[in-house]
């Protein structure tokens, strides 16, 4: 899994931004990451979007993956805070997390 990492404050995003919301630099370098995280906190969606009315009740999760980046994404699994959890696919736009 690849992030962006800021040169000046080391900021990291999974996409590229025009500047570092952080420090306002605009170098960034391409990083490997982990493909598994923590999480960080979830909720549970039980009325959900039309986009993704059949996949619910799911939860928005939001996944520690390092130290300096927390991705938002969706599971269908019943997770707990401090999960461990990997990267499984992204889907329709967003990125979808399963246990380890
Ligand atoms: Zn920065």
């Amino acid at each position: 899994m690849q992030a962006y990492q800021c040169r000046h404050c080391g900021y990291e995003s999974l996409t590229t931004k025009y500047y570092c919301p952080k420090c306002r630099h605009t170098e960034f370098s391409k990083v490997n990451i982990n493909e598994t995280g923590d999480i960080y906190s979830y909720t549970t969606i039980h009325i959900a979007p039309p986009k993704f009315a059949e996949h619910a009740p799911y939860h928005v999760v939001l996944v520690q993956m390092t130290d300096r980046l927390r991705v938002t994404g969706y599971m269908n699994q019943d997770v707990n805070i401090g999960d461990r959890v990997r990267f499984k696919e992204f889907s329709e736009g967003a990125y979808v997390f399963e246990k380890v």
